[in-house]
């Protein structure tokens, strides 16, 4: 273990000599997180979500999100962690996040708010985003520095280490990730939807209903998820962006899946 750590300090401080500017480039941060390191890191947090969420008591309809998510993650660009998909049973919560190592939660709410199997799959694939691109491990050596993590990671701050992980689960829950980071999985998560087979502009169909969310008397209801910035209509000009790449023949053939998703989760849901 230490030995471990050891080495991948040396690489660090030689990553950091010789790319320096480059890597930290638009503000984005180095993350020092192992996958092993980020997977056990993981598994804490999501016994913490697990004890404070209800996980919905449906296997019919954990297995059919489960299949969507490992659809998503099979065409994903980094695939050394175990992804892994849950329902959670809150009807009001509009929400889902993925935390280090892949552990993906989805709320009842959000399945609500989706009209298809497609629109899911996009907020799916935005989170998955987030743990191809390694933003929990950037976010945790921006938050807490490199000495601070070596040594939680060394077993030499247990306190601290309690301190991480409820850190990680009020940022998961609250999607608290920076301007790039959200334009990267914006990015990665409409290529894993197209590889996927489901039409990219599903995210834009999305985002448009989070528009009308938060646009409704009173500011709507609190949705966690995407209420980060940037801001809506900012993410949709850049969506709309990101669509242009595709080809618009294979874009309109690619299916929604909306009687699959009527019947496998809207129905069982109600
Ligand atoms: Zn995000």
């Amino acid at each position: 273990m230490i030995r471990r750590k050891a080495r991948s300090w040396v690489l660090l401080a030689f990553l950091v000599s010789t790319f320096g500017c480059a890597t930290f480039e638009g503000g984005r941060s180095f993350n020092i997180l192992s996958t092993q390191d980020e997977i056990a890191l993981g598994n804490e947090v999501a016994a913490e979500v697990e004890q404070q969420e209800t996980v919905l008591d449906d296997t019919a309809v954990q297995s059919y999100v489960a299949e969507i998510g490992q659809r998503l993650a099979r065409v994903a660009t980094r695939q050394d962690v175990p992804y892994a998909f849950k329902v959670i049973d809150a009807p009001d919560t509009v929400n889902a996040f993925a935390l280090p190592g892949g552990n993906m939660y989805v709320y009842t709410g959000l399945m609500k708010l989706c009209e298809d199997e497609a629109e899911l799959a996009a907020v799916m694939a935005h989170e998955i985003g987030h743990v191809a691109a390694h933003h929990h491990g950037e976010s945790l050596t921006r938050a807490y520095g490199y000495g601070l993590i070596t040594r939680i990671l060394l077993g030499e701050a247990p306190n601290e280490r309690a301190q991480v992980v409820a850190g990680l689960l009020g940022q998961a829950v609250t999607s608290r990730y920076s301007r790039e980071q959200e334009r990267e999985a914006d990015r990665l998560g409409m290529e894993f939807l197209f590889r996927a087979g489901y039409p990219p502009d599903a995210m834009i169909a999305f985002m448009n209903k989070m528009r009308a969310e938060e646009a409704k008397e009173g500011g709507g209801r609190w949705l966690p998820i995407f209420a980060s910035h940037p801001p809506t209509t900012e993410r949709l000009h850049l969506l709309h962006g990101l669509l242009a790449q595709y080809p618009p023949d294979l874009v309109a053939a690619s299916p929604r899946y909306a009687d699959r998703y009527q019947q496998h989760a809207l129905a069982p849901l109600e």
